[in-house]
């Protein structure tokens, strides 16, 4: 697990590149000039890590595009010790922005050997997540709602009703709906059952899938 001054060399680069493209928050430009994306990857894509696209990762997934991580993360507005929920944990580098922002990290994940090799994985890296599960994201977390936001990091053929639920007053969830492209929603609580949508342009993103368990 190295990080030499070539790797922080090609991070600086990066963030630039997402500044470029942006990004304007630099709480989330800090995180990712921090974050060793390349540990988070394969062997064989080590040297791809900062390059601003999407990557294989295990269980068929991908770990997102830096500037697609870069602008959710800027939707959600995070101020430390905000709860954050996370669904679709993948490689963990999204839930490690996160933690690099002092958020309190819950994260979902439906398939077990990402599970099992994130969790390992990230305190490791010196991330703490208050909780990783191994669960289905469509439901959320109920136990620990309310959240300050909720982050879906697959495609959501339609907005689960359950995350709507567990925000907070304020609270928001950013979440890239449809099928083949996602449209980047933001929603944000304003009452019982009033939500303010703002819609954000295409992406593209891994399913988010049915519960198989
Ligand atoms: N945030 C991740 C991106 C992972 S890709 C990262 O930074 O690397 C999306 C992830 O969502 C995949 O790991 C996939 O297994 C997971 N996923 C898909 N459907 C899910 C569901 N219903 N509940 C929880 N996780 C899900």
């Amino acid at each position: 697990m190295k990080d030499t001054f070539k790797h922080k060399g090609l991070r600086q680069k990066l963030v630039e590149t997402v500044k470029f493209k942006g990004i304007k928050d630099e709480n989330v430009l800090r995180a990712i000039g921090n974050i060793p994306r390349h540990l988070f990857m394969d062997s064989g894509f080590l040297d791809h890590a900062y390059q601003d696209k999407a990557f294989p990762i295990a269980a068929n997934q991908t770990i997102s595009q830096p500037y697609t991580v870069a602008f959710q993360t800027e939707l959600l507005q995070i101020k430390k010790g905000n709860k954050i929920l996370e669904i679709g944990t993948g490689s963990g580098y999204q839930a490690a922005v996160l933690c690099e922002l002092g958020a309190k990290v819950y994260s979902i994940e439906r398939q077990q050997e990402l599970f099992k090799k994130t969790s390992k994985f990230l305190p490791k890296l010196g991330y703490m997540p208050k909780k990783l599960i191994f669960g289905d994201g469509y439901k959320g977390l109920p136990e620990e709602a309310p959240f300050d936001g909720i982050i879906v990091t697959a495609g959501a053929p339609f907005v689960p009703k359950p995350l709507l639920a567990q925000l907070k007053l304020g609270g928001k969830l950013v979440i890239p709906v449809g099928d083949d492209v996602q449209t980047m929603t933001l929603y944000i609580r304003k009452g019982a059952k009033e939500f303010e949508k703002h819609e954000f342009g295409d992406f593209r993103f891994v399913p988010l899938l049915e519960d198989k368990n």
